[in-house]
């Protein structure tokens, strides 16, 4: 079989970004993007319920709320991710705590590596990802076709 193609995919300089953060976790990330205030202003921002909601109403910033992590909230930003929709993570997990939807938390993970998206499990990741010249700028990645390897897989197999 035919090595599968790769097709540009364009990141626009407004990103989409999506914040979560685990219980234990929740004051850092709000901290963290208190600190990066007048930068997260310039993009649109979303997570799951309750982190959405923190951060929405402890620094002013608008950001979208899906559901709660543990009820899905980490696989309605996975489906986004595959949709094109997220164009970065932020993800503040808790390695110290067992999560009741750690099989959520690790297709995140998974799905996110797939489609090549710049995901932040700490702080100094973050930091590095929000001061990326990126940010502010186009960025153009290469990923797999993936409809073309489809049609290629039906005829094949
Ligand atoms: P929450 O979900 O923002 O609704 O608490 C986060 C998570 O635990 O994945």
């Amino acid at each position: 079989m035919s090595e599968p193609k790769q097709i540009e995919f364009v990141m626009p300089p407004q990103k989409n970004i999506a914040l979560i953060a685990h219980d234990n976790k929740k004051h850092e990330l709000i901290e963290w993007c208190r600190s990066n205030k007048t930068i997260l202003e310039h993009h649109f921002l979303c997570g799951t319920g309750t982190t959405a909601k923190m951060v929405a109403t402890q620094t002013g910033l608008p950001v979208r709320g899906f559901h709660s992590g543990p009820l899905g909230g980490d696989q309605q930003i996975g489906a986004r991710i595959v949709e094109g929709k997220i164009d970065v993570v932020i993800f503040f997990s808790d390695p110290l705590s067992a999560q009741p939807h750690d099989p959520d938390v690790k297709a995140l993970l998974r799905i996110a590596q797939v489609y090549d998206i710049p995901i932040a499990n700490n702080r100094a990741t973050a930091d590095f990802i929000i001061t990326s010249p990126y940010m502010e700028s186009t960025y153009t990645h290469t990923l797999m076709d993936f409809r073309g390897q489809v049609d290629e897989r039906a005829k094949n197999l």
